[in-house]
């Protein structure tokens, strides 16, 4: 029989997680002209793209046009979807051995991290992935309910997730309804009487984990001003020195922003975001199990003999009146049946992206990419290198034989697996049914798509081409 990767005997590779990580191992793998691969990809919705349709803002249409070039490598012959086939329920470890010579596990981290404090468990306090995921349209979060008749929200955290919570909070109808966000979002939003959104980071400006377009972007709201306590804007010694020396250009450009921010006069828009620093949450206060406040410490900052610095509490206490809280902390991946994890960082056990056994030994065909190779961190174009690390592994491995031997490794045979265990699966051709459907209905209302947000009714355009 030829050799594995050539025309008569193709690479047979299965990428569980259709975001982008999944999609940057089809064309990290399509640079290699010379090697003959047929993809499977999986995922457990019906829709394609992962956090880039579910996780990026909706007012951020430009990062989503990444999702042309995931088309491209989708329309490539060798590539079929598998969409509404969740690993672990549908199809397991043993099944993937059985027709792959090469398994893919790009999950990403669909969780969000606990602060760990009292009163987090109370009605109004929520992860801002769950938010994101609701406006979004996610299916499975489109029935959440968030208490938007709220005055005041705090938003936990000072990195871009904590920006975008923050942003959907603070603009007016007019600047949401361009967007391709959840028609029930919209009309909830709409509704709104959120006035106060606090921002509270518990470090200094100079540490924030936001990106200079992102916080730019604070200042530039229709209808709602911006605010930062003057004190919290000024850096300290070591802070300003670290500026000076470690030539940051985002961070200094992070702290200008902030310092404007600091300095600009309170104009009387309807909303007013208030982004604080140096403060940590130490309680959520409630009410009959509703949210009614935040208990923050104030800190101050202290540098390592390594450099780093860290937030120490200082005595001085405060109580921020909200009604709402949305923990913004980072993002948290989820074991997956049968693969070796590690729980504390919230990853596939990997080495370069080979997946590996408690005593680091590579486990036989099995890889990961993206966020659940990596942890939560970085831009959408991080996974292009993230995943091409593991390709290269991947290559690597065919070449030394070192692959799974499937017993079928036939594309039909796979058809015929996937028909048996989820008669509601969807294809690429059927996915394009519904991104139709959603750009036609989006095109009349002058916005991006309108999404479908129920896997019935994705199911049922899918397969019948109309709404
Ligand atoms: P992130 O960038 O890691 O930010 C997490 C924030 O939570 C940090 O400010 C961190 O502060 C804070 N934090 C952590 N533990 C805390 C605690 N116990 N108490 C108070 N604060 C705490 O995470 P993210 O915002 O979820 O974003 C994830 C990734 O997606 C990032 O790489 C981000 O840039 C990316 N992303 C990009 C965009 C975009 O490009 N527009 C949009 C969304 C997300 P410390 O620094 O002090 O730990």
């Amino acid at each position: 029989m030829a050799a594995v990767g050539t025309e008569s005997n193709p690479l047979r590779v299965a990428i569980i997680g259709a975001g982008p990580s999944g999609f940057y191992t089809v064309s990290n793998f399509l640079k290699h002209k010379d090697l003959h691969v047929e993809f499977d990809m999986y995922d457990r919705l019906p829709t394609p793209f992962g956090l880039v349709r579910a996780g990026v803002a909706p007012d951020h249409q430009k990062d989503k046009s990444v999702q042309r070039a995931y088309d491209k490598s989708a329309q490539s012959a060798n590539f079929r979807f598998y969409g509404n086939v969740e690993y672990g329920k549908d199809i397991n470890l043993d099944d993937l051995k059985q027709h792959y010579h090469q398994v893919m596990f790009t999950t990403g981290a669909p969780f969000d991290r606990n602060l760990g404090i009292p009163g987090e468990e109370l009605a109004g306090s929520h992860s801002a992935t769950e938010f994101v995921a609701w406006y979004n349209g996610h299916p499975d979060f489109a029935n959440h309910e968030f208490d938007l008749t709220q005055e005041s929200v705090a938003v936990i955290g000072v990195g871009n997730v904590a920006m975008d919570v923050a942003r959907i909070l603070c603009k007016t109808n007019e600047e949401l309804a361009v967007t391709d966000m959840a028609d029930y979002a919209l009309a909830a939003l709409d509704n709104s009487s959120v006035k106060n959104v606090y921002i509270l980071g518990r470090r200094g400006p100079a540490q924030a984990a936001f990106t200079p377009p992102e916080i730019k972007e604070m200042g530039e709201f229709l209808d709602a001003d911006v605010t930062v306590p003057a004190a919290e804007a000024e850096l300290d010694a070591a802070s300003a020195a670290a500026l000076e020396e470690g030539g940051d250009k985002n961070a200094q450009k992070n702290v200008d922003f902030i310092q404007e921010y600091a300095a600009r006069p309170i104009s009387g828009k309807k909303r007013l975001l208030n982004i604080r620093f140096l403060v940590s949450p130490t309680e959520i206060l409630g009410e009959d199990g509703k949210v009614t406040a935040i208990k923050i410490v104030k800190n101050k900052l202290v540098q390592g003999d390594d450099g780093s610095i860290r937030p120490v509490a200082t005595d001085e206490e405060e109580i921020i009146p909200v009604g709402l809280v949305f923990r913004s902390v980072g993002y948290l991946g989820r074991p997956l049946p049968d693969i070796p994890y590690n729980e504390n960082k919230g990853t596939i056990m990997n080495a370069q992206g080979r997946v590996v056994s408690a005593d680091d030994a590579p486990v036989t065909g099995l890889y990961t990419a993206g966020w659940i190779k990596r942890g939560p961190t970085g831009v959408i174009g991080t996974n292009k290198t993230c995943a091409q690390e593991t390709v290269n592994c991947m290559v690597e491995d065919l070449a030394a034989g070192n692959i799974n031997e499937p017993a079928d490794p036939s594309v039909e045979g796979v058809k015929a697996l996937v028909n048996s265990r989820q008669s509601r699966a969807v294809s690429y051709d059927e996915w394009l049914n519904i991104n139709e459907v959603e750009v036609s209905r989006g095109e009349a209302a002058g916005r991006p798509r309108i999404k479908f947000t129920n896997i019935d009714e994705m199911v049922e355009v899918a397969r019948s081409g109309s709404s």
